[in-house]
């Protein structure tokens, strides 16, 4: 069976989710360029004298234009090139040949050849770029947003609040609504406000119809008159000439939220989608921006919507989260299969026309 985050792994030693609130952390989940320090072998040569300097960095950059993110020059030391430029059987001297080097330049990138790790690329974190200059100096543009997302600066007090809410409300759901099964949430962040809540059924299966996340992605587009599902379940109705829509909120989870005196203060339903708006006329590059599309043409999608799951979803599921373009994606525990931390991390991979962040609820201090 390939379900999504099958079997849940169970963390039953907490007396209650009250319990864990001030335990739980948010934590970003940042692609390994955020984390890893990755150094590539270089061949470098060392100027006998200063007035060399000249000549070989103008030829240098003129015939071999490498490192831009690296100082070329260190202590005379000189980068040449990777090491992985020249090849097999070749020396760095037959390599070189092929240039056109001046005769004083080639035989001044011929002495006293040495290969040195030097940085792959530029570092993203300050903490990244401390230790790349250990081995070699390098260019950083420090990115606040990148920081901020390391040391969990990013979020107001009272949005950390609130993703630590869902986070609860998550297991509750589960527990109390969908017999232990994954439950996903989809958010509203602009109010915040609830747009649609999923549970995987018993069936869930091999087919994939059943992930909770397939099915929390068709509840939001039922918000928007669409869905192509067909689920047994009934769904909250909504009243006459309302300005939001609870069409994505299956009536089971709408009601025990109703019902329980701890949720009276959470907002429910979705904006009405807006017809006649051009969203299919929006370029990949304006789908790309996410929420400040949600306010400008109105709800098409998961666009700025942001995702709480129970379990990490599957690639699959973590797809389909990107064809949605989903803005952020929250999950509480990782699963066997999962797609953002345990097996791949999606959302790292550049060549996907959209990106959205990745957080994970962690309990323990363990996942860091
Ligand atoms: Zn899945």
């Amino acid at each position: 069976m390939d379900t999504c985050g099958s079997p849940p792994p169970v963390k039953r030693n907490r007396q209650s989710p009250t319990d864990d609130e001030d335990s739980v952390e948010i934590r970003a989940v940042l692609s390994h360029e955020y984390n890893e320090i990755a150094l590539i072998k270089v061949h470098s040569c060392q100027l006998e004298t200063k007035q060399q300097l000249q000549s070989v960095i103008q030829e240098l950059s003129q015939k071999l234009p490498r490192f831009q993110h690296l100082k070329r020059v260190h202590d005379r030391n000189v980068l040449i090139c990777p090491t992985s430029d020249v090849g097999g059987a070749e020396s760095l001297e037959e390599h070189l040949q092929r240039y056109a080097f001046s005769a004083h330049v080639l035989r001044a990138l011929c002495h006293q050849v040495k290969v040195v790790e030097v940085p792959a690329r530029m570092p993203k974190l300050r903490v990244q770029y401390e230790q790349m200059i250990q081995h070699w100096p390098c260019k950083f543009h420090p990115n606040h947003y990148s920081e901020s997302l390391r040391n969990g600066s990013n979020f107001s007090i009272s949005q950390r609040i609130f993703h630590k809410r869902m986070g609860q409300l998550l297991t509750k759901l589960s527990t109390d609504v969908n017999k232990d099964r994954p439950v996903g949430i989809c958010v509203d962040p602009r109010q915040p406000s609830i747009v649609s809540i999923a549970g995987a059924s018993e069936s869930s299966s091999a087919d994939g119809h059943e992930h909770c996340s397939m099915l929390l992605v068709d509840f939001v587009a039922r918000s928007q008159q669409g869905g192509a599902l067909r689920s047994n379940l009934s769904f909250v109705e909504d009243q006459e000439n309302t300005k939001t829509t609870l069409r994505g909120l299956p009536k089971a989870y709408y009601d025990y939220l109703k019902k329980n005196e701890a949720y009276q203060d959470l907002k429910f339903g979705a904006e009405i989608s807006r017809k006649g708006q051009p969203q299919q006329q929006m370029s990949e590059a304006e789908h790309a921006q996410g929420a400040d599309n949600l306010a400008k043409y109105g709800p098409y999608l998961c666009t700025g919507y942001d995702v709480y799951l129970l379990q990490e979803p599957c690639l699959m599921c973590s797809m389909a989260f990107v064809h949605s373009r989903a803005k952020r994606i929250f999950f509480l525990r990782p699963s066997d299969n999962g797609a953002l931390v345990t097996r791949f991390q999606l959302h790292a991979v550049k060549e996907l026309n959209h990106h959205y962040e990745v957080f994970q609820f962690t309990t323990d201090g363990s996942l860091t």
